[in-house]
Protein backbone atom coordinates (compact mmCIF):
# COMPACT_ATOMS: atom_id res chain seq x y z
CA UNK A 1 0.00 0.00 0.00
CA UNK A 2 1.19 3.54 -1.04
CA UNK A 3 0.11 7.06 0.39
CA UNK A 4 -1.28 7.23 -2.98
CA UNK A 5 -3.49 4.61 -2.62
CA UNK A 6 -5.56 6.01 0.01
CA UNK A 7 -8.26 8.46 -0.07
CA UNK A 8 -6.82 11.82 1.42
CA UNK A 9 -7.42 15.26 0.63
CA UNK A 10 -5.21 16.51 -2.39
CA UNK A 11 -3.86 18.84 0.08
CA UNK A 12 -2.62 15.92 2.19
CA UNK A 13 -1.56 13.93 -0.44
CA UNK A 14 0.61 17.08 -1.43
CA UNK A 15 2.25 17.88 1.80
CA UNK A 16 3.15 13.90 1.90
CA UNK A 17 4.81 14.60 -1.26
CA UNK A 18 7.05 17.46 -0.27
CA UNK A 19 8.14 15.34 2.97
CA UNK A 20 8.98 12.24 0.72
CA UNK A 21 6.41 9.69 2.42
CA UNK A 22 5.39 7.58 0.09
CA UNK A 23 4.93 4.34 2.25
CA UNK A 24 2.99 4.17 5.38
CA UNK A 25 4.51 2.88 8.02
CA UNK A 26 3.10 -0.26 9.66
CA UNK A 27 0.70 1.03 12.04
CA UNK A 28 0.14 3.68 9.24
CA UNK A 29 -0.75 1.17 7.02
CA UNK A 30 -3.04 -0.87 9.69
CA UNK A 31 -5.28 2.15 11.06
CA UNK A 32 -5.79 4.86 8.45
CA UNK A 33 -8.29 3.34 6.35
CA UNK A 34 -10.13 2.31 9.68
CA UNK A 35 -9.80 5.85 11.08
CA UNK A 36 -11.40 7.28 7.83
CA UNK A 37 -14.31 5.29 8.11
CA UNK A 38 -14.32 7.06 11.81
CA UNK A 39 -13.84 3.72 13.80
CA UNK A 40 -12.76 4.03 17.61
CA UNK A 41 -8.76 2.85 18.11
CA UNK A 42 -6.70 1.00 20.45
CA UNK A 43 -3.18 1.35 19.56
CA UNK A 44 0.06 -0.09 21.45
CA UNK A 45 2.69 1.60 19.05
CA UNK A 46 6.08 3.14 20.61
CA UNK A 47 7.34 6.42 19.60
CA UNK A 48 9.03 6.04 16.49
CA UNK A 49 6.35 3.90 14.66
CA UNK A 50 5.04 6.96 12.51
CA UNK A 51 1.75 6.96 15.18
CA UNK A 52 1.86 10.63 14.76
CA UNK A 53 0.99 10.84 11.29
CA UNK A 54 -1.57 7.29 11.79
CA UNK A 55 -3.92 9.90 14.15
CA UNK A 56 -2.75 13.47 12.35
CA UNK A 57 -3.56 12.42 9.27
CA UNK A 58 -7.25 11.30 9.39
CA UNK A 59 -8.13 14.27 11.64
CA UNK A 60 -6.52 16.54 8.81
CA UNK A 61 -8.75 14.48 6.56
CA UNK A 62 -12.04 15.16 8.59
CA UNK A 63 -11.59 18.84 9.32
CA UNK A 64 -9.80 19.66 5.95
CA UNK A 65 -13.45 18.58 4.28
CA UNK A 66 -15.67 21.26 5.63
CA UNK A 67 -14.97 24.74 5.35
CA UNK A 68 -16.09 25.24 8.63
CA UNK A 69 -14.32 28.28 10.52
CA UNK A 70 -12.38 27.80 13.42
CA UNK A 71 -14.71 29.13 16.53
CA UNK A 72 -12.91 31.07 19.77
CA UNK A 73 -12.16 28.22 22.40
CA UNK A 74 -13.80 25.53 21.20
CA UNK A 75 -11.66 22.84 19.09
CA UNK A 76 -12.85 20.18 16.90
CA UNK A 77 -10.09 17.64 18.01
CA UNK A 78 -8.06 17.20 21.20
CA UNK A 79 -4.68 15.37 21.19
CA UNK A 80 -3.98 14.67 25.01
CA UNK A 81 -0.10 14.21 25.82
CA UNK A 82 1.87 13.35 28.86
CA UNK A 83 4.81 15.93 28.51
CA UNK A 84 5.28 19.25 26.54
CA UNK A 85 7.62 17.74 24.52
CA UNK A 86 5.35 15.58 23.20
CA UNK A 87 2.69 17.97 22.85
CA UNK A 88 4.66 20.72 20.91
CA UNK A 89 6.36 17.68 18.72
CA UNK A 90 2.82 16.16 17.81
CA UNK A 91 1.50 20.11 17.61
CA UNK A 92 4.32 20.37 14.91
CA UNK A 93 3.22 17.46 12.89
CA UNK A 94 -0.30 18.72 12.31
CA UNK A 95 1.42 21.76 10.96
CA UNK A 96 3.24 20.11 8.62
CA UNK A 97 0.97 17.65 7.46
CA UNK A 98 -1.61 20.25 7.31
CA UNK A 99 0.60 22.73 5.90
CA UNK A 100 -1.43 23.09 2.56
CA UNK A 101 -4.91 22.96 4.93
CA UNK A 102 -6.54 26.30 6.49
CA UNK A 103 -7.20 24.62 10.02
CA UNK A 104 -5.92 26.53 13.01
CA UNK A 105 -3.59 24.21 15.49
CA UNK A 106 -2.83 25.53 19.13
CA UNK A 107 -0.76 24.19 21.62
CA UNK A 108 -1.32 24.35 25.51
CA UNK A 109 1.38 22.97 27.82
CA UNK A 110 2.16 24.02 31.54
CA UNK A 111 5.59 25.71 32.60
CA UNK A 112 5.27 28.93 30.30
CA UNK A 113 2.69 31.65 30.82
CA UNK A 114 -0.87 31.05 29.52
CA UNK A 115 -1.06 34.79 27.85
CA UNK A 116 -0.20 33.26 24.29
CA UNK A 117 -2.18 30.29 24.60
CA UNK A 118 -5.09 31.62 25.55
CA UNK A 119 -4.44 34.34 22.87
CA UNK A 120 -4.28 31.51 20.65
CA UNK A 121 -7.47 30.21 21.73
CA UNK A 122 -9.11 33.19 21.46
CA UNK A 123 -8.19 33.86 17.53
CA UNK A 124 -9.96 30.55 16.90
CA UNK A 125 -9.27 26.87 16.54
CA UNK A 126 -9.76 23.17 15.03
CA UNK A 127 -7.50 21.05 16.43
CA UNK A 128 -5.82 21.36 19.95
CA UNK A 129 -2.74 19.47 21.30
CA UNK A 130 -2.69 19.48 25.01
CA UNK A 131 -1.09 18.40 28.22
CA UNK A 132 -3.77 17.51 30.88
CA UNK A 133 -2.71 19.90 33.80
CA UNK A 134 -2.62 23.11 31.47
CA UNK A 135 -6.16 22.11 29.66
CA UNK A 136 -7.81 21.61 32.59
CA UNK A 137 -6.61 25.15 34.13
CA UNK A 138 -7.52 26.80 30.93
CA UNK A 139 -10.92 24.98 31.10
CA UNK A 140 -11.75 26.27 34.69
CA UNK A 141 -10.82 29.59 33.04
CA UNK A 142 -13.29 29.70 30.70
CA UNK A 143 -10.92 29.51 28.19
CA UNK A 144 -11.64 26.50 26.30
CA UNK A 145 -15.03 24.45 25.91
CA UNK A 146 -15.35 20.97 24.83
CA UNK A 147 -18.86 20.59 23.67
CA UNK A 148 -17.98 21.24 20.05
CA UNK A 149 -15.32 18.19 20.53
CA UNK A 150 -15.18 15.59 17.19
CA UNK A 151 -12.31 13.92 18.10
CA UNK A 152 -10.40 12.78 21.10
CA UNK A 153 -6.57 11.07 20.99
CA UNK A 154 -5.21 10.04 23.80
CA UNK A 155 -1.58 9.65 23.38
CA UNK A 156 0.59 7.72 25.25
CA UNK A 157 -2.00 6.53 28.08
CA UNK A 158 0.68 4.56 30.11
CA UNK A 159 2.78 7.20 30.27
CA UNK A 160 0.20 9.54 31.71
CA UNK A 161 -0.93 7.10 34.22
CA UNK A 162 2.36 6.94 35.51
CA UNK A 163 2.43 10.45 35.72
CA UNK A 164 -0.74 10.27 38.24
CA UNK A 165 -2.60 12.19 35.37
CA UNK A 166 -5.92 9.88 36.20
CA UNK A 167 -7.81 12.93 38.23
CA UNK A 168 -7.10 14.88 35.35
CA UNK A 169 -8.22 13.02 32.71
CA UNK A 170 -11.36 11.16 34.45
CA UNK A 171 -12.22 15.37 34.93
CA UNK A 172 -11.33 16.03 31.11
CA UNK A 173 -13.35 12.64 29.58
CA UNK A 174 -16.40 13.82 31.89
CA UNK A 175 -16.86 17.10 29.69
CA UNK A 176 -16.64 15.81 26.27
CA UNK A 177 -19.82 15.07 24.33
CA UNK A 178 -20.38 11.40 24.26
CA UNK A 179 -20.94 11.05 20.39
CA UNK A 180 -17.33 11.56 19.60
CA UNK A 181 -14.84 9.66 17.55
CA UNK A 182 -12.05 8.29 20.06
CA UNK A 183 -8.22 7.16 19.79
CA UNK A 184 -6.13 5.24 22.33
CA UNK A 185 -2.28 4.93 22.08
CA UNK A 186 -0.21 3.46 24.68
CA UNK A 187 3.21 1.18 24.61
CA UNK A 188 2.18 -0.84 27.04
CA UNK A 189 -1.65 -2.09 28.31
CA UNK A 190 -1.42 -2.48 32.39
CA UNK A 191 -4.53 -3.59 33.35
CA UNK A 192 -5.32 0.56 34.28
CA UNK A 193 -4.57 1.74 30.86
CA UNK A 194 -6.77 -0.95 29.45
CA UNK A 195 -9.74 -0.42 31.96
CA UNK A 196 -9.15 3.23 30.88
CA UNK A 197 -9.31 2.38 27.14
CA UNK A 198 -12.45 0.43 27.30
CA UNK A 199 -14.61 3.84 29.18
CA UNK A 200 -13.01 5.36 26.65
CA UNK A 201 -13.67 3.53 23.12
CA UNK A 202 -16.32 1.95 21.52
CA UNK A 203 -16.10 -1.03 19.48
CA UNK A 204 -12.38 -0.31 19.03
CA UNK A 205 -10.36 -1.64 16.20
CA UNK A 206 -6.79 -3.15 18.13
CA UNK A 207 -3.57 -2.63 16.44
CA UNK A 208 -0.06 -3.55 18.04
CA UNK A 209 2.87 -2.58 15.99
P1 LIG B 1 6.36 9.19 15.36
O1 LIG B 1 6.39 7.75 15.76
O2 LIG B 1 4.97 9.64 15.05
O3 LIG B 1 7.04 10.08 16.35
O4 LIG B 1 7.17 9.33 13.96
C1 LIG B 1 8.53 8.98 13.85
C2 LIG B 1 9.23 9.69 12.69
O5 LIG B 1 8.92 9.06 11.45
C3 LIG B 1 8.87 11.14 12.52
O6 LIG B 1 10.09 11.86 12.37
C4 LIG B 1 8.08 11.21 11.23
O7 LIG B 1 8.30 12.41 10.57
C5 LIG B 1 8.58 10.02 10.46
N1 LIG B 1 7.55 9.37 9.61
C6 LIG B 1 6.27 9.08 9.99
N2 LIG B 1 5.64 8.43 9.01
C7 LIG B 1 6.49 8.28 7.98
C8 LIG B 1 6.39 7.66 6.68
N3 LIG B 1 5.28 7.04 6.28
N4 LIG B 1 7.48 7.71 5.89
C9 LIG B 1 8.61 8.30 6.32
N5 LIG B 1 8.77 8.88 7.53
C10 LIG B 1 7.73 8.88 8.36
Amino acid sequence: ILFADLPLLPELHQALAKLEYSTPTPIQAQTIPHLLDGRDLLGCAQTGTGKTAAFALPILNRLGSDNRRAVPNSPRALILAPTRELASQIGDSFLEYGQFLKLRTTCVFGGVGQGRQVQSMNRGVHILVATPGRLLDLMNQGHIRLDRLEVFVLDEADRMLDMGFLPDLKRIVSKLPTERHSLFFSATLPRAASDLAANLLNDPIRVEV
